[in-house]
């Protein structure tokens, strides 16, 4: 039989690295994908309960009610924000629209597993930058790394898969440095989690940077990834648009839509969680440390440390004897090889009885 004939960037194209845990006999503890612990908020599952008997038609293909909502909450007007199937829809999105063979994209490494894509998929050529001695964003390097040629800059913050966030103020003066015709994307999808700012300050730079765009989610501290929505806060209304050209029609469905325009309206509930998954972050941290570990300063709902050992294949071997390790009791993690940085491990903060179980899990598997 004839195998079928592909186009060039299909072998381009990276394999996305899913974490595990997604098959019918998960492990109890699910550490691996940075979601929230707890399940959606009862306003929130009446909502889309509400939203069932009328999915015999499509979904609002502007998104009209929650933009406006997203509006009214972050003072953006309307036309400036745009709305994805999940925030990564947006993001691949915005390679398709911005990208092509010849033109160049910058971003940080280790960041997150989905910016390899945007190169990979439109024959651009991705120009990375590593990561400082602290696991930061070296912004000061990414800048050196901008050409005529470049059309977008992502800087992850708080960076996944590595916790660590950079001040605004340098985010603010980077954006500042960077020229107006090349679009520059902050992944902000952990930004309620930053204790080093406000979240909703770097809303302001918008004012000033019609290049720039906020990318944002309801997939993490909304709790919400089972539903795929996200958005982006956006400096002009090219970016919108431009999205908005290479997507289909119904990008974000009815039950999506629903779920987060109610969301929103419980920003006391967004701050509970915030407060309790700090609070974890604060004595999951504190326990690595007593068993020798280290773990990046996090900015994020999740920690990400070494296992030790410098050679490469000693580290690849640790991780995956830890991960082994850590499975065997039930918990899964995610693993720093399939994330640029073998021997380490990237944990989400889950409940208070989830981290019990992973950390006494771990103090027997090292
Ligand atoms: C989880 C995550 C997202 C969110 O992706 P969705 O498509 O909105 O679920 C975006 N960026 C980063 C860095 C993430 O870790």
């Amino acid at each position: 039989m004839m195998a079928l004939e592909f186009s060039q960037r299909i072998a381009r194209i990276p394999t996305y690295p899913a974490a595990g845990g997604y098959a019918q006999r998960a492990p109890k503890v699910r550490l691996a994908s940075n979601e929230s612990p707890w399940p959606p908020l009862p306003a929130v599952i009446e909502a889309i309960q509400g939203a069932l008997a009328t999915l015999n038609r499509y979904p609002d293909p502007t998104n009209s009610l929650l933009r406006e909502r997203l509006s009214e909450r972050y003072g953006v007007p309307a036309s400036r924000i745009a709305i994805g199937n999940g925030s990564c829809d947006i993001l691949l999105a915005a390679g398709e629209a911005l990208l092509e063979p010849g033109a160049e994209l910058v971003y940080a490494w280790p960041s997150f597993s989905v910016y390899p894509h945007l190169s990979a998929a439109s024959g651009a050529r991705a120009v990375t930058v590593p990561l400082d001695a602290c696991e930061r964003h070296d912004l000061r390097g990414m800048l050196r790394e901008i050409t005529a040629a470049t059309r977008l800059v992502i800087v992850c913050n708080p960076n996944n898969p590595t916790s660590t966030a950079v001040a605004l103020a340098s985010v603010a003066d980077f954006v500042a440095e960077v020229p107006r015709h090349v679009c520059v994307i902050v992944d902000e999808a952990y930004c309620e989690f930053n204790l080093l700012e406000d979240p909703d300050a770097s809303i302001d730079l918008l004012a000033h940077h019609p290049n720039l765009v906020l990318l944002r989610t309801f997939s993490k501290v909304y709790g919400l990834c089972g539903l795929r929505v996200g958005f982006a806060l956006c400096g002009s209304e090219d970016l919108p648009r431009a999205v908005d050209q290479v997507r289909q029609p119904f990008f974000c469905n009815a039950l999506a839509q629903t779920a987060a325009v109610e969301a929103l309206a419980h920003q006391d509930a967004v701050t509970d969680r915030v407060t309790r998954t700090i609070a974890e972050r604060i004595s999951v941290d504190e326990r690595l440390r007593a068993l020798g570990i280290e773990p990046a300063e996090s900015q994020a709902n999740f920690c990400w440390f070494g296992l030790g050992g410098h050679d490469p294949e000693q580290a690849a071997t640790r991780e995956a004897d830890v991960m082994r390790g850590l499975a065997e009791r039930g918990v899964l993690v995610r693993g720093g090889g399939a994330l640029g940085r073998p021997g380490a491990l990237r944990v989400t903060y889950g409940t208070t009885e989830e981290n019990a179980i992973f950390l006494d899990a771990l103090a027997e598997a090292l």
